[in-house]
Formats: structure tokens, C-alpha cells, sequence
């Protein structure tokens, strides 16, 4: 893509600092000069003031099930329309679609795809929503949220995957745009964001905790990374932060590590420590503990988490319900908490 001056659209979340700017959407805050880009490339300060280069800019753009995100817990079994860009604010060493999130704007082809034309494309895919995801949303914030509003104004659902790594501002205003987001905790320490991300781990705890409070449904998701994150201590930790500051009802997916990008000296995560990691969960008192990236006959499922039963069936993305009546477990009549 070369980037025209057409395709600019003025950046939200900035201000003036002396001849350069100083961005306020993710916790980098990036002070830019002229001419000059942000860590995540695709905000630019041009003749003084910034600029997002990806507004509209879509590298990838699939129908998929909305498990693959993964979300279990909203819109269950629904195919969702979802929308990649390009690059990252973050730098993971393991990151698993760097074709699109460790390259700029510039590097890889990218189609145009107005905001305005969304919604009738969901109509026609018969996606009741869209997701965005594959790359970090956060990045394109100004086309998520003009899409999203007008995807909410036609009754779509709107969809967020992202690392968290967002500031508080723009956060908050995402209140009513988006209605669910699944947030990387991508370890449980500040050496782990350092070293393997280039990033922090505080601010990503906070977006979760004000992404409860504005009302987005969150799920939340854990690399299991061999020797890097995976001590039980830590994960122990983690899911007492969970249990204790997003409640013991938000859903946990454990992913299973596979060795990628600059991250291929290491071997896939051992079945042993994903089932330490989702029987510790469970022993802190989270409901709903889920082993992704891994074959598995009962990891996937929901269960209620009051009287045992099975209530939803995952095999795959094939999901199927199965101990519902209504709303509630069938057996025992609690609450199932699920977003259909
Ligand atoms: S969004 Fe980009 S330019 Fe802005 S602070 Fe983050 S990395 Fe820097």
C-alpha cells in the first residue's frame, strides 16, 4: 500500500508538544515528530498534527465462527464478519499472525472498505455482527468505532479482540460502540510484557477492570508460554486477580502455545500444564475455564458451574446446546451466563 493523502483521516486522542505530537491512545504515548511515525506505524504526525494511515486499510476480512476469537459466552455459535489491518503497538516475540502485525502499512497489500459499506456486507455474509480482530484493533481506532457505530445503528453486534494495551480515554468512550472484547493477559508480570511484548502489564489489567465497568462482555484469554509464563504461582496469581477484580463468572481461555514467529526455540506447551493451569483456575473459584489450541473432548464445554451439567458442547467450532431451558441450566434452573 502506499499511502496517499486521500486515504488520511485526522487521528482522535493527541495533542501538541512543542514541534511534535504526543499521542494518548495506547500507553506507548508515543511523542512523534514531523514526518515521523508512532511504535505502532500507522499514526503520523504530518505538518504538525497526527494523522491514522489504515483508516478503512483491511488486510484480511473472513467469515468466522465467533468461538475463534474466542468468545463462548456471547452470541454463542453465531458467525461473525472480521476485519484484520495492519501492524501492532506491541511487539510479542510469539506472535502467532505476524504476517499482518510486525510489518507496516506500507509492506503489505490492503484493500479499502468504507465504513458505510459494512453493514450491507454483513447483511449479505448473513453475519449478525463484525469482529475486529487478526491485528490489534486499537491501532485503527478512528475506522473501529465509525464502523462499529454504524454496525450498532443497524443492530449488529460489534466485536473486539485485542491485547488491552489501550489508554483510558479511549477506552471508556468505546462504551455502547462495543459490545464484547476478548483482552490477551498475555503473562502475569511486568518482566514478561517487558522482555517478550515491549509493552506493560498494568495498564492491560486496568483496561480489563474498565472494560466490566463500561459493560462490554470480557472474556479473557492466557498464552501458556513453556518456561516464560507458565510457573503456577503466576498463574495462580492471575486468576485470583481475575477471580477478585473481574469476578469468578468471567470466562478464562487457556491457549495453548505453539513455537512462532521469533519464538521457535521452545516446544509446544505440555498437556500437564494446561491442565495445571485450568485446575488452578477452577481452584480459585472461576466458573468458566477453558483450554484452547489443543485437542480436547470436555475443555471447550461450558458447564454449570452451581450443579455440574453439561450446558454447551464445543467439539471444534461446532457448538451446540445441549442443558438450557431458556436462559438457565435445565437441571438446577441457575443462571447460565450467556449472551445470546
Ligand atoms: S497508538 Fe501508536 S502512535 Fe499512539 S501511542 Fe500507541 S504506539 Fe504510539
Amino acid at each position: 500500500m502506499s499511502i496517499s493523502d486521500t486515504d488520511l483521516k485526522e487521528a482522535s486522542f493527541w495533542e501538541k508538544e512543542g514541534d511534535a505530537v504526543r499521542c494518548r491512545l495506547c500507553p506507548h504515548s508515543c511523542l512523534i515528530k514531523e514526518g515521523k511515525r508512532g511504535i505502532c506505524r500507522v499514526r503520523a504526525n504530518l505538518k504538525g498534527r497526527l494523522y491514522a494511515l489504515t483508516y478503512g486499510k483491511v488486510s484480511s476480512l473472513h467469515m468466522d465462527p465467533i468461538e475463534k476469537k474466542p468468545l463462548f459466552h456471547f452470541k454463542p455459535g453465531r458467525p461473525v464478519l472480521s476485519f484484520g489491518g495492519a501492524s501492532c503497538n506491541l511487539r510479542c516475540q510469539h506472535c502467532q499472525n505476524y504476517a499482518i502485525a510486525h510489518v507496516g502499512p506500507d509492506e503489505i497489500p490492503l484493500r479499502t472498505v468504507p465504513p458505510e459499506e459494512v453493514p450491507t456486507m454483513c447483511r449479505e455474509q448473513l453475519s449478525e455482527g463484525v469482529a475486529w480482530t487478526y491485528n490489534e484493533p486499537t491501532i485503527w481506532y478512528e475506522y473501529m468505532m465509525d464502523t462499529s457505530r454504524l454496525c450498532k445503528r443497524e443492530g449488529l453486534f460489534t466485536v473486539s479482540v485485542t491485547n488491552g494495551f489501550i489508554q483510558e480515554e479511549p477506552l471508556r468512550s468505546m462504551k455502547g460502540v462495543i459490545d464484547a472484547m476478548n483482552i490477551d493477559v498475555k503473562g502475569f508480570t511486568e518482566t514478561f510484557y517487558k522482555e517478550v511484548c515491549k509493552g506493560q502489564l498494568a495498564p492491560v489489567l486496568i483496561a480489563c477492570e474498565i472494560a466490566k465497568e463500561i459493560g462490554v462482555h470480557l472474556e479473557v484469554t492466557y498464552l501458556v508460554i513453556p518456561t516464560r509464563n507458565d510457573r503456577q504461582e503466576e498463574i495462580e496469581e492471575f486468576c485470583q486477580w481475575v477471580k477478585d477484580r473481574l469476578g469468578g463468572d468471567t470466562p478464562v481461555h487457556f491457549s495453548r502455545f505453539h513455537p512462532d514467529y521469533k519464538m521457535v526455540d521452545l516446544p509446544p506447551t505440555p498437556r500437564s500444564t494446561m491442565e495445571m493451569a485450568v485446575s488452578t483456575a477452577r481452584s480459585k473459584g472461576l466458573d468458566y475455564v477453558y483450554m484452547g489450541n489443543i485437542s480436547t473432548e470436555k475443555g471447550e464445554n461450558t458447564y454449570c458451574p452451581q450443579c455440574g451439567s453439561l450446558l454447551v458442547r464445543r467439539s471444534g467450532f461446532l457448538t451446540e446446546v445441549v442443558g438450557l431451558k431458556g436462559e438457565n441450566c435445565a437441571r438446577c434452573g441457575r443462571r447460565a451466563d450467556l449472551i445470546w
